[in-house]
């Protein structure tokens, strides 16, 4: 543990929750039972890389069991370790139980630098890693639904179910043991840019709100709010795209290698090219290098976007940050101090295990869909156009009006299946920014929107514990 941090990540959350839990009244043995992790896997198995064979670490936590089945990303870092891992599945619990998706909360890492190997060693690892899950029964539709997350991307998810589907011929809901699978294998679409499009559309919620504003000093609206995006990978470059397509400015885009500034915006979709090309960030054109990726975390700026990895802004930088507003893209980016820090100066931190749930949101319509079998808007999508169509000439019948060529096309449109997975998302998300709104209102006690997320969540877990009896 660094100097600055003085928990560990799972000791945060359960401090976190220690906080919130003051403002309910569940007996004690119920809140016992769901700060507890269930169900820790550690593992460590072979692989032969080259001419050797490395021995792999690997984990998988079910942290709730109160809905089934367990739900959550599996990440390839160095950084894994086993409290890194509980302390995000317990996350997942909170976050599902937040945006009201029926799964406990669950999660996985192996302990490599995905970048150290080959995609076909990289392939032997994965399937290796969910053999080893099938074997304890801690994968299936049922029991625990893996999906990507730092790290790894659909590309891993294809080789899980690949090896799941193997192992389990004949099962006719296999395709849903796993969520964020492309979409040739049963994925679903608008999975890849959910988290980013659940970020924006929570932080456009709070931005709406007139009181929030006027508290914070700034304009009701997203219209030319100033953005900082730390982390440029799925999420980051998502929620740039979203926030700058949606009428903001994104000014600064930070990674590991540096960060650059324009405070006239930045496109995310050129810089991601640059970086390509050139291997950084660094010289992109028009903009103003910042040597130290994390000078942009200090940047002067109305919303703040940490969008990569745990406790990047601490008791040493967060008397420094500016942003009005912090939107935790990311699980875990600010130290427990950084949080009490930034709450003391008035700063709006908006936390990850609600505003980051757009991925797993998805990764529930995704799981529908293959249990479903069928694509979203395969039954109804003709049908409505076909009505509309009708409705409209009968409309320009009566008028003696003809619409645009633009507004017709849209009136006319049937849901495809992306529109129908983002308009459910900007509901999930809509819905439990103001519950949770309500909530931190409802009690001028309550100290910040944190602490009224993790009530929400206890809440609804503590609820469904009650009413599920506990097994004798
Ligand atoms: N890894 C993502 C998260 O932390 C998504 C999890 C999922 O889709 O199950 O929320």
């Amino acid at each position: 543990m660094s100097e600055n941090q003085q928990y560990s990540f799972f000791e945060s959350v359960l401090r976190s929750f220690d906080k919130a839990a003051r403002f309910t009244s569940w007996d004690p043995g119920i809140l016992e039972q769901i700060k507890a992790c269930n169900s820790v896997y550690r593992m460590k198995f072979p692989v032969k890389i080259g001419d050797s064979v490395e021995v792999i670490e690997a984990y998988r936590v079910q942290h709730s069991h109160h809905k089934t089945p367990c739900k959550g990303g599996i990440r390839f870092s160095m950084e894994v370790n086993q409290d890194e891992v509980m302390a995000l599945a317990a996350l997942m619990t909170y976050k599902c139980a937040i945006v009201n998706v029926p799964f406990g909360g669950g999660k996985g890492g192996i302990k490599i630098d995905p970048k150290r190997y080959t995609p076909y060693e990289l392939e032997k690892i994965t399937r290796r890693y969910t053999a080893e899950l099938i074997k304890k029964n801690f994968i299936g539709p049922g029991t625990d639904v893996p999906a990507p997350d730092y790290g790894t991307g659909a590309r891993e998810m294809a080789w899980i179910l690949d090896t799941y589907v193997a192992m389990h011929p004949g099962e006719v809901d296999a395709a849903a043991c796993v969520t964020g699978k492309p979409v040739s294998q049963g994925g679903v679409r608008g999975r890849t840019e959910a988290t980013g499009l659940g970020v924006f559309y929570g932080i456009r919620e709070i931005c709406n709100m007139p009181d929030v504003m006027e508290k914070l000093g700034l304009s009701v609206g997203m219209k030319d709010k100033t953005v900082v995006v730390q982390g440029l990978g799925n999420v980051g470059y998502h929620s740039a795209k979203f926030f700058r397509e949606g009428g903001a400015k994104v000014i600064a885009i930070a990674e590991w290698e540096g960060a650059i500034f324009n405070a006239d915006g930045l496109n995310e979709e050129e810089v991601f090219q640059h970086r390509k090309t050139t291997g950084t960030i660094l010289n992109f054109p028009g903009s103003t290098n910042l040597a130290i990726n994390t000078d942009a975390l200090e940047l002067e700026c109305d919303i703040l976007i940490p969008a990569a990895l745990e406790n990047v802004i601490n008791n040493v930088n967060a008397p420094k940050v500016k942003a009005k507003i912090i939107g935790e893209a990311a699980n875990g980016p600010l130290t427990p101090e950084a949080d009490e820090i930034l709450s003391a100066k008035g700063t709006l931190v908006v936390p990850d295990m609600y505003l980051n749930a757009g991925g797993v949101t998805v990764s529930y319509f995704e799981w529908l869909k293959n249990l479903s079998h069928v694509r979203y808007g395969r039954m109804e999508k003709r049908f409505t156009e076909n009505m509309n169509k009708h409705i409209l000439g009968q409309i320009e019948d009566l008028t003696g009006k003809q619409v645009s060529e633009s507004e017709r096309k849209f009136i006319e449109h049937g849901a495809d299946e992306v529109d129908l997975v983002h308009s459910g998302l900007e509901e999930t998300m809509i819905t439990a920014t103001r519950e949770i709104m309500d909530i931190w209102k409802s009690n001028p006690e309550i100290p910040d929107m944190r602490t009224a997320a993790y009530i929400s969540a206890i809440n609804k877990v503590a609820t469904s514990y009650a009413e599920l009896g506990i097994f004798p």
